[in-house]
């Protein structure tokens, strides 16, 4: 039975945000679908966090591209194919196969990452093929592969549940694994003695859950890692038989973090030597340890020598593979480490295989029985849009994915891509950052419309079913990689029918792969029928001949020559840029609870906006004095690359000297707040992974001559000095600003001014505009002198309503003497007045309490630590 045989019933499926992979029941309904946690799903047993749960809300075709286009026109999908096909031929045969590049992404199944892979590194024969995978884990990928002698996340989900210590390192996890984070709350209430520590910088909602946060300085966790290092040994907490058998390293190991003492080590991390001793002494004591760390590892300039530095801990003390203990990366992307298992980097060959080792090499060409296999590693991320400026890359395809928005330097990606001669953009959305600057638009089925399979960050395969029909000619991402590999004449080696087929020969090649001696192999499936294929349950790898997915490590058995872990010397040395004068702050930067990535597709759920509606900068209340901007202003943020206007939140959160700025504004939703547009693009040199956490930057007040709110029923681009858009039942929602009240008219809002406009003078220093089609509101704005007290979320209650005036100013007179009240459950919509009138009158003065009246946090439970601040108003 195909998938879409099912389409009146519930089908089991998987969240296609983050890394945890929770499994979803999906009952698809007229408009949307009914979203639910799989209780069968090992990875979340039912539960859901508010964005997988507001999935739903994101189905509707509103602003999908329904059909192939070419230079701004309509085109079919034969013109579109074909012309792709022939300038990818004209550019391997002018310039060579390194004049082509593929940027995939994270969000990609398996099958569509495995037809990309081949089409490039076997046909195309160039391992220019990257992704923005490489953004979120490619220094664990390398930090395992030194240590290991593969890609192997050793341990399990259920680790951190049996662990009696978990340490959380640069991972906000109930923000960003928030399924994850509800795990370990469970865990802790059933199990007190387990003990959470949490080490970043910031003070994030993950903190409210820790019994211990080590506010250590950015940059530092090498040191400390190192320390910890030194006092396993100092203690004589070394497995001498674990070292002795199955590592080597070790005593050069020691000697590098040994370069630096215990009081330096308190210097550099700004940690007091009692609380390095008394965390040393913990993490020594315990012996169920796992250290999940996350992209405030990764994403830094030595991010590949911090991962060794976590897995050197656990190596020199033996905990690794079994239950309850071992490093653990946490990926962000929800198919991360599908395309880590099929090749989807350009240093890495398919199926956990060493690009450049030969006989490996030798193995996937016989297999695939390709013309010509890329020898060398290709570009990665930042290489290969450098590439595309400077005129190396000649046709580009860029799958699902934003890179003008999320790439280091985002300016000069965007000014790269559009100095490439031919740039094809396979996306769900048919107006995107990137999208405006591509000269092929290919519509691609989305979450719900497309079959395949995604591995989760503890190993574990699910298949990701199709529930509705993909809207005008979208079609999976597979299916058009092999089409253009059918036209450029590799017709055999393409010819799949079906996700299964493509899937069925990635086991198959995944079982050469375990014949050579690697972690990787699934070959048990490489027979699999459509039908098995269709109804395959959840598993973890391996699944092969006498393996099956448990931990790895215990006994040794590592993937190296010597079949040795190896210990590797990770000496710490400064390596953040300076701060100066100029640019005296440093930026981190960071997701926020409800939205993804940039915002494509969960700016399109009304309940994920309704917290965060504008970007915030975060800054300490002495820098905010220092620098003279106030909470809830706005301001204006530099780098020496680019500037963003933020609305300013003042918080002791975010420690001195620092400022913490989330990712996810594009352009459709702001005026200048895409963050990566700031950061350069400084790469670890072993990973290429960028540093987003560590750029020097500054900040200036931002003032304004006035404020306005907007509201619509179709999305709207405003052209103010400051807006930001968002998402609201019925419609969409702006706050805005400007430095000059002279320019204020309804068309600085980009609605074109349709239907009947009326214009109210309120008094000289607020107007008022109405549009109206068939005598209700289509769109309302307001513009002041002073901060309207009305948000641009009350105001979009009005639209669709009856157009009288009078009644609409006797509402603005009401709603201006209301309190604000943000969401602060987003899975229930329950804002903080309602929670504040419920603690008051009800006297609640606990969170179970408060989950017990109102529901709120019962879900996800993401709104936890903001409960805990309202019901403590003094901790906040
Ligand atoms: Fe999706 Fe949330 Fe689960 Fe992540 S934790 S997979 S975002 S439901």
């Amino acid at each position: 039975m195909s998938d879409l045989d099912h389409r009146s019933k519930r089908v089991r499926t998987v969240c296609p945000y983050c890394g945890v992979g929770c499994g979803v029941l999906a009952t698809p309904r007229a408009r949307g679908a009914i979203i639910k946690g799989d209780p069968d799903h090992p990875a979340n047993q039912g539960r859901l966090c508010c964005k997988g749960v507001s999935l739903g809300e994101t189905l509707e075709p509103e602003g999908r591209l329904l059909r192939p286009r070419i230079a701004d026109r309509d085109a079919s999908w034969d013109e579109a194919l074909d012309l792709i096909a022939t300038r990818f031929a004209e550019a391997m045969a002018l310039h060579g196969p390194d004049s082509l590049a593929i940027y995939a992404s994270g969000q990609l199944l398996t099958e569509d990452y495995y037809v990309a892979n081949k089409l490039m590194k076997g046909f195309i024969g160039s391992a220019n093929i990257d992704t923005n995978s490489r953004l979120c884990m490619a220094s664990a990928v390398v930090a395992h592969k030194r240590a290991f002698g593969s890609d192997t996340v050793p341990g399990t989900y259920e680790d951190l549940e049996q662990a009696d210590l978990v340490v959380l390192v640069g991972s906000n996890l109930a923000w960003c694994h928030p399924v994850l984070n509800q795990r370990l709350i469970e865990a802790k209430a059933a199990r007190p003695e387990l003990t959470i520590v949490n080490i970043d910088p910031r003070r994030t909602a993950t903190c409210a859950l820790s019994d211990l946060h080590l506010p250590l300085k950015p940059g530092s966790d090498l040191a400390l890692f190192n320390g910890l290092l030194q006092a396993i040994n100092r203690e004589d907490a070394v497995d001498r038989d674990y070292v002795e058998s199955h590592t080597s390293g070790l005593s050069d190991a020691l000697a590098a973090a040994g370069a630096v003492s215990e009081a330096e080590i308190a210097e550099i991390t700004g940690l007091s030597p009692r609380v390095l001793r008394d965390f040393y002494d913990l993490w020594i004591k315990t012996e169920r340890v796992v250290t999940l760390f996350s992209q405030g590892v990764n994403q830094s300039v030595n991010g590949t020598d911090k991962g060794n530095a976590i897995i050197n801990c656990h190596l020199a003390s033996g905990r690794i593979g079994r239950e309850g203990m071992g490093p653990f990366s946490i990926t962000g992307q929800p198919n991360a480490m599908g395309g880590r298992e099929v090749g989807g980097l350009a240093s890495i060959l398919a199926a956990h295989l060493d690009l450049e080792n030969t006989e490996h090499r030798k193995a996937v060409q016989r297999f695939w029985n390709a013309p010509r296999m890329a020898e060398r590693p290709g570009l990665k991320a930042v290489d290969l849009f450098h590439a595309c400026a400077d005129g190396r890359i000649k046709a580009l395809w860029i799958l699902s994915t934003n890179p003008v928005d999320s790439m280091p330097e985002a300016d000069r990606v965007r000014a790269a891509i559009e100095a490439c001669p031919f740039v094809v953009l396979s996306d769900v959305q048919a107006d995107t950052d990137t999208a405006r600057v591509a000269d092929v638009l290919l519509p691609a089925a989305a979450w719900g419309e497309k079959s395949g399979s995604v591995t989760n960050a503890d190993r574990t395969i699910s298949r990701q079913r199709a529930f509705r029909q993909p809207p005008g000619e979208a079609r999976p991402d597979w299916r058009m990689l092999a089409d253009v590999a059918i036209r450029l004449g590799w017709e055999a080696a393409f010819a799949f029918e079906n996700p299964a087929a493509v899937f069925r020969e990635h086991a198959a090649l995944s079982g050469i792969a375990g014949r050579l001696g690697r972690d990787f192999d699934i070959s048990d499936l490489a027979e699999i029928d459509d039908e098995a294929y269709e109804a395959l349950e959840p598993f973890r790898w391996p699944r092969a001949k006498g393996r099956s997915g448990g931990r790895f490590f215990a006994e040794g058995g590592f993937y190296t020559k010597d079949n040795r872990a190896h210990i590797v010397p990770t000496a710490w040395r400064p390596c953040l840029p300076a701060t100066t004068e100029q640019w005296p702050l440093r930026l981190l930067t960071g997701r926020i609870r409800d939205h993804w990535h940039t915002m494509t597709r969960t700016g399109l759920a009304p309940h994920l906006s309704r917290r965060h509606p504008e970007p915030v900068i975060e800054i300490h209340p002495t820098d905010a004095a220092r620098y003279g901007v106030k909470d809830d202003e706005l301001a204006s943020l530099g780098s020496p690359m680019a500037q963003a206007v933020l609305r300013v939140r003042v918080t002791t959160d975010t420690p001195e000297g620092c400022l913490f700025a989330p990712i996810h504004w594009s352009e459709h939703y702001a005026a200048k707040a895409r963050i990566a547009a700031l950061i350069p693009p400084d790469c670890d040199p072993l990973s290429g992974q960028p540093a987003y956490k560590a750029t020097p930057v500054r900040i200036a007040r931002f003032p304004v001559d006035w404020w306005g709110i907007a509201a619509a029923e179709a999305q709207f681009q405003p052209e103010s000095d400051y807006w930001a858009l968002a998402r609201v039942a019925g419609g969409w929602a702006a706050t805005l600003a400007g430095k000059d009240w002279a320019e204020v008219s309804p068309a600085s809002l980009g609605l074109s001014a349709g239907d009947n406009l009326i214009t109210v003078e309120v008094d000289p220093d607020c107007r008022f505009n109405v549009l109206t089609r068939d005598e209700r509101i289509s769109a309302a704005f307001l513009w002041r002198r002073t901060r309207p007290k009305v948000t641009a979320a009350q105001l979009a209650t009005r639209i669709g309503r009856v157009a009288d005036l009078d009644q609409l100013k006797s509402w603005f007179d009401e709603a201006c003497k209301t309190v604000p009240n943000p969401i602060v459950c987003a899975c229930f919509s329950i804002g903080e007045a309602k929670i504040r009138a419920a603690i008051a009158t009800e006297k609640l003065n606990t969170v179970e309490q408060l989950g017990r009246a109102l529901r709120a946090g019962t879900n996800c439970g993401t709104c936890k630590p903001e409960l805990v601040d309202l019901l403590n108003p003094s901790s906040s």
